[in-house]
């Protein structure tokens, strides 16, 4: 057991406008604990008012200012966490700061740069890194992904987003069992065998995340993410499995909805935006305060997932996130308040190990075999399962010769056999149910005069019937819990499953369970293909293509549209960046596989000219009659070093080759994920826009309002003037198919109020869908609407 308090790191934020001296300072001298102070400006500190306190201490197990990489912040705060993980402990890491203060950016890593990727991606790939060195147990992965939004928690990666919107998914909900341990129903487990597969998840659960958000729920800021990485281990032949969960976690913004200004007093307490992390700090304060016996850990749905993680069986860190600038000094202050209390809930962290109770039968019926052979020599009969006829007759005479013995010093010598004790216990309680069934009235004087055996039969009886019950319930047991354990193996079974239906274009197959050698086989047999293996990664983007309303094919007006928004927009450039750096990265993994495939087949000659030169050698020496081999060839000696120099070359090109495999991957992931962002964001431009328009525009409120068509070319002009701007067919209210009747066609020729001109049909709303169909047909129709207004024109001229 590992007792521990939770450990509180701080990370300052770089700030986004230039750096504002002397709000906060650094202590890190290396014998006392790291502190930081914040100092609040007088004129912050509301004046000159004397019982205002101007600065504030906080101390941290270890504090990173602006200039902390995520490598550093990796290193100090999370390897540490993961290395107890690997151990079977379970471990916490959680981000919690204000909106903007670099949680993401620390729990999962900035969009733009690889070298920015943040705690999960480098946890992931230290995990599987050590897993593949360590071959003397055998490991099983698996990832979730949840949300919990407005106390409703949703599976990140349920393969069903793709299909419905959030509301439509199942929620995630709690179930506790007699033991209070939490299970959560209705998330998915996926088992990741390499640091991609798991990777890919991080990034669909992103995605999905991100598609699921609206203006209206900011969920980005307003709900918490948990990662969790589940590992099982044992060494191979034990029964003992040991299993270990590490949350990573992103919490919502802690910012409180009315900020009240700086100062001791000032710092009330106002409400939270978010109402779990108000529970959340409730916990804590009930966890720090000393003799509480009551945990309100029900209150919300996020301190039950987290139960363990606050007060419990876990390693848990916390890293307050602190963007220090003037106008955040409160929230500052306060996240660093939270970040104290949090210091003092003190965790104690077990190895939860369990027993596979497969493996024990299997023991058992071992030791069984061992026993029976051990004991068919001692007695030298070889031991069957029944016994023959002859011996189940002789047995029964034994019986009745017994039963009719009136010495009650007699006894029934069956000899140290198990299988004809029971026999005997077996044929005596038929004889005594018989003799019951019989009547009880009926008694014999042959059973009189047994009387006095009686009772000695009766306890026998209860005895064996004693056995006999026992038995049945180890059996019951054991039948049960293989029933169980069935359950449980179909279940992984099936998730997996699932969850591989999302990664079957992956490019490489997982390694088969319980070898852990396998990764390395594959990623060897692997690299001559590689260029070709990287071409493959293009099925996510069809993914996530897939999951966006790309699917839809844009109409003309949109895609144009679409495209003015990407220039102007600031990530294209982040895109554009990384596609650049892709294509490098892409040459350089082509060219290192070439070099990888010259390599092994330099390697190739070079054993196959050892082995000549050898047998040539052994020739030589036969043919001489020379009984001691020659003196070592030098020649030999030669090409056996450049064999171990290519073999390094290899090595090290190889190594190289796996590193850059891994940040293509990311890379690729980070664009993919830039690229929903741009759609989604074109998409709400987009609502606006046409929202605007529908407000706005004359063109569509001469409809409305059944203008005269006096505005001919004041309308002409909006017209056209929507039409290069391709934003108007979101408009809202049109009338469907203007021109469809050749009827309305001649009556537009004649000088009339332009409602004349378009069919008597209801006003119809198109909703704003995004629905290529319905965008066509507006924009058909805008089209159609100015060629009458031409002919208007014509007509009036
Ligand atoms: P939060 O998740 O707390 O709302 P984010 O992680 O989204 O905040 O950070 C807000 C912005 O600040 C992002 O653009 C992020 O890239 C940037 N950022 C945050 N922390 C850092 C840091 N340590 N170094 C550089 N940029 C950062
Ligand atoms: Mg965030």
């Amino acid at each position: 057991m590992v007792k521990q308090t939770i450990q509180i790191f701080a990370r300052v934020k770089p700030p986004v406008r230039k750096h504002q001296q002397g709000i906060y300072s650094i202590d890190q001298d290396e014998k006392l604990i790291p502190s930081l102070e914040i100092i609040v400006p007088r004129d912050l500190a509301d004046g000159f008012v004397n019982n205002k306190r101007e600065s504030y201490k906080f101390k941290f197990q270890g504090i990173f200012d602006q200039d902390a990489n995520q490598e550093i912040i990796f290193e100090h705060i999370a390897k540490p966490v993961a290395e107890s993980f690997l151990a079977g402990y379970n471990g916490t890491i959680f981000a919690y700061g204000q909106t903007g203060s670099g949680k993401t950016f620390t729990i999962t890593g900035g969009a733009e740069r690889y070298s920015d990727r943040g705690i999960i991606p480098r946890t992931l790939s230290y995990i599987f890194e050590q897993l593949q060195k360590d071959s003397s147990k055998i490991y099983t992965t698996h990832i979730s992904y949840l949300e919990i939004y407005n106390e409703c928690g949703h599976d990140l990666l349920d393969p069903r987003h793709e299909a419905s919107s959030l509301e439509d998914l199942p929620k995630v909900t709690i179930l506790e069992d007699p033991d209070q341990n939490i299970h959560l129903k209705n998330l998915s487990l996926h088992q990741a065998t390499t640091e991609e597969e798991a990777l890919n998840l991080l990034f669909l659960g992103d995605t999905n995340r991100m598609i699921a958000e609206t203006p209206m729920n900011q969920a980005s800021t307003r709900s918490h993410c948990i990662f969790t990485v589940h590992l099982s281990s044992k060494e191979p032949g034990s029964a003992t499995v040991r299993h270990a969960k590490l949350h990573l976690v992103d919490l919502a913004g802690s910012e409180r909805v009315a900020k009240t200004g700086v100062g001791g007093l000032l710092l009330t307490e106002a409400k939270y935006i978010n109402l779990s992390l108000h529970y959340l700090e409730q916990v804590i304060i009930a966890l720090s305060e000393k003799h509480r016996s009551h945990i309100p850990y029900r209150n919300s749905m996020m301190t039950s997932v987290l139960r363990d993680s606050l007060g419990g069986n876990c390693m848990t860190t916390m890293i307050a996130t602190l963007s220090l600038e003037k106008r955040n000094l409160d929230e500052s202050i306060s996240t660093c308040r939270f970040a104290q209390r949090v210091a003092l809930i003190k965790n104690e962290a077990v190895l939860n190990e369990e027993i596979d109770p497969r493996l024990v039968i299997k023991h058992l019926q071992k030791e069984i075999q061992e026993l029976k052979d051990e004991l068919a020599m001692v007695t030298g009969e070889p031991r069957t399962e029944a016994l023959t006829e002859a011996e189940l007759l002789q047995l029964e005479k034994l019986i009745t010769s017994f039963l009719e013995d009136q010495d009650p010093e007699s006894r029934l010598e069956v000899g140290a056999d198990m299988r004809k004790i029971h026999h005997c216990f077996h044929h005596l309680k038929k004889l005594l149910n018989d003799k019951k069934i019989l009547g009880n009235n009926t008694v014999s004087s042959e059973s009189k005069d047994q009387d006095c055996q009686e009772p000695l039969k009766e306890e026998e009886y209860r005895k064996l019937q004693d056995i006999l019950k026992q038995r049945d319930n180890e059996i019951n047991i054991l039948v049960n819990m293989l029933k169980k354990e069935k359950k449980k193996v179909q279940e992984a079974l099936y998730l997996p499953a699932k969850g591989r239906h999302e990664f079957r274009h992956s490019q490489s197959p997982p390694f088969p369970l319980g070898n852990p050698e396998g990764g390395q086989r594959m990623l060897l047999s692997s690299a001559p293909s590689q260029a070709q293996d990287f071409s493959t990664l293009g099925y996510r983007s069809s993914l996530l293509h897939k999951k966006t309303g790309m699917r839809e094919e844009m109409s003309l007006g949109r895609q144009e549209a679409f495209e003015i928004f990407k220039r102007d927009h600031a990530d294209s450039v982040t895109i554009d960046d990384n596609k650049q750096i892709l294509k490098q990265r892409f040459s350089e993994a082509k060219a290192l596989g070439e070099s990888i495939n010259e390599a092994r087949s330099k390697i190739g000659h070079l054993k196959e000219e050892i082995a000549q030169r050898h047998i040539q050698q052994v020739a030589l020496g036969i043919s001489e009659n020379m009984a001691v081999p020659p003196t070592p060839d030098q020649q030999e000696e030669k090409l056996r070093s450049q064999l171990e120099e290519e073999k390094r070359r290899y090595k090290t090109m190889f190594t190289r080759l796996k590193a850059l495999k891994v940040e293509i991957e990311h890379l690729q992931l980070l664009m993919d994920k830039a690229k929903v962002k741009l759609q989604k964001e074109f998409e709400v431009w987009w609502a606006e826009e046409a929202t605007n328009l529908q407000v706005n525009s004359p063109a569509v409120n001469s409809l409305d309002h059944k203008k005269p068509f006096l505005q001919t070319s004041d309308t002409q002009s909006e017209l056209s003037q929507l039409l290069s701007n391709k934003s108007d067919v979101n408009a809202r209210k049109i009338l469907p198919s203007p021109c469809r009747s050749p009827h309305s066609q001649k009556q537009s020729s004649i000088s009339t109020p332009l409602e004349d001109s378009i069919p008597e049909r209801p006003v119809l709303s198109i909703p704003l869908t995004g629905d290529s169909q319905t965008d066509s047909d507006i924009l058909a129709f805008i089209k159609a609407r100015q060629s009458i207004l031409q002919k208007k024109c014509l007509g009036n001229n």
